[in-house]
């Protein structure tokens, strides 16, 4: 059986305020106090796995083991199939130190259009792994598929969302009201599996 939260306080292991607020989001019906990274004083630490999972437990862990409370972190990623999985784990990266998400938007937009290819499709892509101070994680992974559209819509959401269409949707999650995308988006699909595992009690 997988193990169960039963603490009274969890720590978010992001410093990325857009994924802070989604997953405040997700927890708020819990009752459970939840603490930012940066609330915690925690560093960010570098993430040097090669899939989305190895980065979510090596968050979750560094934030754990530093905070010596349970913590939860989420590495996710928009994966663009027409560029072999691209950007995928280097989604922040590339949006380089500012985090210029209209510069990386527009660095996909040209890849696909230097690609030749017109296959547009693309997913989203997010691990959600809760690790506690003595090391055990459990990770979970949820995807939503869609497709990518050029030029970019809406002001809404972070990252890559103004660019992205969710399959059978025709608003961007940039134009959507941020809670049909939380109760849809890859982060959701991936909470939905922990809080039905870890969350029973
Ligand atoms: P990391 O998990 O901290 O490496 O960052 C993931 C990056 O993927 C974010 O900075 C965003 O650029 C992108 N990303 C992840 N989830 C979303 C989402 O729901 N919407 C838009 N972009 C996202």
């Amino acid at each position: 059986m997988a193990r169960q939260f039963t603490e009274s306080k969890i720590v978010i292991a992001s410093h990325n305020d857009g994924k802070v607020g989604e997953i405040t989001n997700l927890l708020s019906p819990l009752r459970v106090c939840v603490i930012s990274a940066s609330e915690a004083g925690l560093p960010e630490p570098k993430e040097t796995g090669k899939t989305f999972i190895e980065n979510a437990e090596l968050k979750a862990k560094a934030a754990a083991t530093a905070a010596k409370l349970p913590a939860l972190a989420d590495d996710s990623g928009l994966s663009v199939s027409a560029l072999g999985g691209a950007p995928g784990i280097y989604s922040a990266r590339w949006a380089g130190e500012n985090k210029d998400f209209d510069s990386a938007m527009k660095r996909v937009a040209d890849a696909l259009l230097m690609s030749g290819q017109y296959d547009k499709t693309a997913h989203f892509h997010c691990a959600l792994s809760l690790c506690w101070p003595d090391g055990e994680c459990e990770t979970f992974e949820g995807i939503l598929a869609g497709e990518l559209i050029w030029p970019s819509r809406g002001k809404k959401g972070f990252g890559y969302d103004p660019m992205f269409l969710p399959n059978g949707y025709t608003q961007s999650f940039g134009e959507m009201d941020p809670i049909e995308k939380h109760a849809m988006s890859h982060r959701s699909i991936a909470f939905r599996k922990l809080l039905s595992t870890c969350f029973q009690q």
